[in-house]
């Protein structure tokens, strides 16, 4: 998901914003389009067609507030609404509209965009099946990895692995045989609202692999889905 190019209406009038947000969100790989008049919103957003729409609040000629609503009759793409003060954020919540999330002027960039990857995330892979509750032990070939104790073992030998290590060998195990995403995995180790270097996910498995594979270079056991995510073998 990461690196695939996602799309951004902007749908701003405040130049200063304007000029920020083309600039880093462009740097951050997205395709960005700027809308400033609240009447012809509703066109951009049919013609350009986002993956995500950044709402101002106070637009010229229509709110939005309408704007929301607008979007919301036709299509379930993610709204992130902003707001010139937090006071607002609860009329606007009251109201309904259909947003997803809500922020404040100002932001900061990276809070911005940490948001904004939640919500693409919940999106594009909110619906998928992943089972992350677990209370008995789980033993596939000779590596046993027990919840309950927070152990695991290949074998007779116990391994030591950090929290966040075992949860993603956890996670990978309980779903033995199916893909699980980049996305899904940063979801429920990490959480929606990380936003970090992408590599963690990486770095995490290239250590579980030098304490669970027998030639780490050569992995058997976490197999890498070139362009989707990992996926733990069931046999
Ligand atoms: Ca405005």
């Amino acid at each position: 998901m990461p690196n695939e190019e996602m799309k951004v209406l902007v749908i701003e009038d405040e130049e200063s914003f304007i000029t920020a947000l083309k600039v880093g969100l462009t740097r951050e790989g997205f395709t960005v389009e700027v809308q400033s008049d609240g009447a012809e919103a509703l066109n951009t957003f049919k013609t350009f067609n986002p993956d995500i729409v950044l709402l101002d609040l106070m637009l010229p000629n229509r709110s939005g507030v309408d704007i929301c609503r607008d979007i919301r009759e036709i299509a379930k793409t993610p709204i992130i609404m902003v707001t010139a003060k937090s006071e607002e954020i609860d009329t606007v919540l009251g109201l309904e509209v259909g947003a997803d999330d809500y922020i404040s002027k100002p932001y900061r960039l990276h809070e911005l965009i940490a948001r904004m990857r939640a919500q693409l995330r919940r999106a594009n892979w909110g619906d998928e099946p992943v089972a992350t509750y677990q209370v008995e032990k789980t033993t596939i070939g000779d590596i046993t990895i027990d919840p309950n104790r927070h152990e695991v073992f290949k074998g007779d030998t116990q391994i030591t692995l950090p929290l966040k290590e075992f949860e993603l060998l956890l996670l990978l195990m309980r779903n033995a045989g199916q893909v699980l995403t980049r996305g899904i995995l940063i979801d429920h180790i990490w959480g929606v609202d990380y936003y970090g270097d992408m590599k963690t996910l990486d770095v995490h498995i290239r250590r579980i692999r030098a304490k669970i594979e027998t030639d780490p270079s050569n992995p058997k056991r976490i197999l890498t889905i070139r362009g989707l995510g990992y996926k733990y073998a069931d046999a």
